[in-house]
């Protein structure tokens, strides 16, 4: 007998909702319903457009397995809106002002979700200004967070920073919520994530309480969102966003956010929300140099009641350049393995740690690696990125995508696009190989070793 719609996705839904939390499976998964299957695709409708980029984000991969564990691995599921997501927007954004009043959240009612959850409990203390180390990579963002933190709504705003991930765009963003609390102890602040916003809407939508997730928007002074590179392809969020953004700024409330892109390499934002993000100050954070790096380790140090010698300090400095949270982490795991293995801090031990085997960022890029590997066996780097199928250039190409993985633990699907567009099993198969050839050849086995320490001088050495 031929599986319907309905009974397939009931069957997925009954093993989604054995894994999932009781109360994420009731919001988002339960009034969900398939609307059709054919071709192994799985069509099936949300309550919204806001649910169905949720549940995607959310649940997709996770109800795609289940799906194929149960129908087989070519079996798809689409999910679309039962209603049209830029309509519920638009009444949403016009939402009468009396819906509105009606619905002012009480205290013990906004803990559960809402901004309230979001003000001032959850500024990270020790995410201020003060211990921000300020340097020229950092500057000009560090400069701008003090002047909106000062004025907040008339210095630049909205504020937009961006910059790669680990370079403190968190703790700027904080410390704006915390300089301009000092200022003005009763301004309503909430940090919210880009992420978290969307989650709040999305379950007031259902819920049926939007006006007052939209009056409690616009009842702040200080909106801080972080990474709102998430609105990446969320057309039904952005629009959202987008009346958030103005009813702030049209009653000069200060904006901060934060990307780790520029504006208008954000994919798929809406040319409105990329020109209102732009029109008050764009600024980026670099990575930090060597001095800076440095500076930042001894403030850290110091905040902790640390005293390690500028020697260990220096070598941790120079080995982990890609951001400040990777440069952290290394601190912290040099401390953690002297504490346990009771060995004293010295820059053998730091060496020891810090060695060969210590992934510390992106020192080695991937090209980096490809070109290592082609010279070593003697094709040219094209050849890893053709599609030739030739003994000589197809080992050389899986041993390329073995130590990419490796070193830099890289998802698959972004490995074979290095190699001339190849599909993440391709990769899969060739990192089996290559383990089983290492396994079975002490030769091969001897330069896969050598290429890899080749690699190791030069990440240490740069
Ligand atoms: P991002 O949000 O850009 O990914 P975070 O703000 O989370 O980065 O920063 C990562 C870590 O690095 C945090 O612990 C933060 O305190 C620290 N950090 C980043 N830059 C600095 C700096 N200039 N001075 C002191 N600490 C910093
Ligand atoms: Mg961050």
């Amino acid at each position: 007998m031929e599986l319907t719609a309905a009974e397939a996705w009931s069957r997925i839904l009954e093993s989604a909702r054995a894994q999932l939390p009781e109360q994420s499976y009731q919001t988002w998964l339960a009034s969900t319903m398939a609307v059709g299957l054919s071709n192994e695709v799985l069509a099936i409708g949300a309550a919204s457009a806001f649910a169905v980029e949720w549940i995607e984000a959310k649940y997709g991969e996770l109800l795609t397995g289940l799906a194929r564990n149960l129908f087989g691995n070519g079996f798809e599921l689409s999910f679309e809106s039962k209603t049209n997501g830029s309509e519920q927007a638009t009444s949403f954004a016009q939402m009468p002002l009396s819906e509105l009043e009606e619905t002012e959240p009480r205290e013990a009612t906004t803990e559960a979700s809402g901004v309230a959850k979001c003000l001032v409990g959850t500024l990270n203390p020790r995410y201020t200004l003060g211990q921000f180390v300020v340097a020229r990579n950092n500057d000009m963002a560090a400069a701008a967070c003090q002047a909106a933190a000062a004025h907040p709504g008339r210095a630049y705003n909205p504020l937009f920073i961006h910059g790669g991930v680990g370079l403190g765009k968190t703790h700027l963003m904080h410390a704006v919520g915390h300089a301009a609390l000092e200022r003005s102890p009763n301004l309503r602040v909430a940090y919210v994530s880009c992420e978290q916003f969307m989650n709040e809407l999305i379950e007031a939508i259902q819920q049926r309480r939007t006006g007052q997730f939209h009056h409690r928007y616009r009842r702040i002074d200080v909106l801080l969102v972080d990474d709102v590179h998430f609105l990446a392809d969320k057309e039904a969020t952005q629009e959202e966003f987008f009346h958030t953004f103005n009813a702030l700024h049209d009653a000069q409330k200060q904006i901060v956010l934060t990307s780790d892109r520029p504006p208008s390499s954000i994919s798929r934002l809406q040319e409105r929300l990329v020109s209102r993000f732009e029109w008050g100050l764009v600024t980026d954070i670099k990575p930090p140099d060597f001095e800076t790096r440095l500076a930042i380790l001894r403030l850290k140090a110091e905040q902790d009641g640390l005293t390690i010698g500028d020697d260990i300090l220096s070598l941790v400095a120079s080995r982990c350049r890609s951001s400040v949270r990777a440069l952290e982490g290394a601190l912290i795991k040099l401390l953690a393995y002297s504490s346990l293995t009771r060995r004293d801090l010295t820059t053998e031990l730091a060496e020891e740690v810090l060695g060969p085997s210590f992934h510390v960022g992106k020192e080695v890029t991937a090209e980096h690696i490809g070109a290592t590997v082609a010279e070593h066996f003697g094709v040219p780097m094209q050849a890893l990125r053709s599609k030739s199928r030739a003994r000589a250039v197809a080992l050389p190409r899986q041993i390329s995508m073995y130590l990419i993985r490796a070193m830099l633990h890289l998802p698959y699907t972004q490995i074979g696009r290095l190699h001339g567009g190849r599909d993440h099993s391709t990769v899969i198969h060739a990192i089996r190989r290559v383990d089983q050839l290492a396994a079975g050849d002490s030769g091969f086995r001897d330069q896969l070793q050598q290429l890899r320490s080749t690699l190791d001088r030069g990440r240490r050495h740069t």
